[in-house]
């Protein structure tokens, strides 16, 4: 892969492009979790460093690089048992970039997921970002910006990165050799990551596991919210999933019972279990359960869920 043949992104991958022969020194790559920040900062990396500028698979550097042992190269992101990017991990880079490249012209870092970064290290980063060597290049991956510091993002140039269409969603998944299905290109607001985690066996398994715990709904609203309290152990990581599949399965449910009609339903997989559902319940029963649920929101581990999701989901249903 180039930044010719990168799917989507294209105001991002047409400053990148632009930047190959004469990149900025330090550049922020913004933007929620799973819209390919890593893979556009690899794939811009990669070509920056092949000997030809067009990451052609087969030179040393692109070899080098692909084996993930080139030396102009380094991928610094949080240890897993570690709550933050240490001032050392930082440290480390200082003293490595005084170096100079080996091969290519450049020396890149990637500091992956940097709001991770404690406030000593991005004061650490700070100073090289202030004084670069001309060789050095920065890229920050980062899906929260409110958490760099402002003269971090001051040094660099950020680049935001966006949703994808329906029908790159659809190139992505052809690419990994997936069909795209109609359900998932509606659920998944135009983020990859999502998109492709929908078809992951595990993924399927908890999606029908929260659909049969909605249908068994009998109209009180309690009981069932209590089983979904009690199922926050089981979703932990994936909460944000438990959610919006619920959230979304009941505003399918609402849309059908206002319009008795299948056209705007998202889950178009599932339309019998929506339809079941929607004909087994008034609307205020469907309200009440919505309501409750979402008093779930405020359930410590929830802050995952953006509020943009909610304004999205609600937005369309009152706009029918
Ligand atoms: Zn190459």
């Amino acid at each position: 892969m180039n930044l010719d043949t990168f799917i989507g992104q294209k105001g991002v991958v047409a400053t990148l492009k632009k930047a190959l022969f004469q990149p900025f020194h330090a550049y922020i790559f913004e933007g929620e979790k799973g819209l390919g920040k890593k893979l556009l900062a690899m794939t811009f990396s990669k070509q920056l460093l092949c000997e030809k500028k067009i990451a052609c698979d087969v030179c040393k550097s692109c070899r080098l690089f692909d084996a993930l042992t080139h030396p102009d190269f380094k991928i610094i992101k949080r240890d897993e048992d570690r709550k933050e990017i240490s001032v050392d991990a930082i440290r480390e880079i200082t003293k490595d970039i005084s170096r100079g490249p080996i091969f290519a012209n450049k020396k890149i870092y990637i500091i992956q997921e940097a709001e991770e970064m404690s406030t000593s290290a991005q004061n650490a980063l700070l100073k090289t970002l202030e004084e670069p060597p001309e060789y050095a290049l920065f890229i920050l991956t980062c899906n929260n910006l409110e958490r760099l510091l402002p003269t971090v993002i001051s040094r660099s140039l950020v680049l935001s990165f966006k949703r994808y269409s329906a029908s790159e969603i659809s190139e992505i998944l052809k690419s990994h050799g997936l069909e795209p299905r109609d359900y998932v290109l509606k659920l998944c607001r135009g983020n990859p990551k999502i998109a492709l985690d929908f078809y992951d066996k595990e993924v399927q398994n908890k999606r029908d596991y929260i659909f049969e715990k909605l249908l068994s709904y009998d109209g009180a609203s309690f009981s069932l919210i209590k089983e979904f309290e009690n199922d926050f152990e089981k979703f932990k990581d994936d909460f944000a999933f438990l959610f919006e599949t619920v959230i979304y399965f009941l505003r399918d449910a609402l849309m059908f019972k206002k319009l008795s009609s299948v056209e705007l339903i998202t889950n178009t997989d599932k339309l019998e279990k929506v339809i079941e559902f929607s004909n087994r319940h008034t609307i205020s029963h469907i309200y009440r359960l919505l309501q409750d649920f979402m008093m779930l929101e405020k359930y410590p581990d929830s802050n995952v869920i953006s509020d943009n999701v909610l304004d999205m989901i609600f937005l369309k249903l009152s706009g029918g």
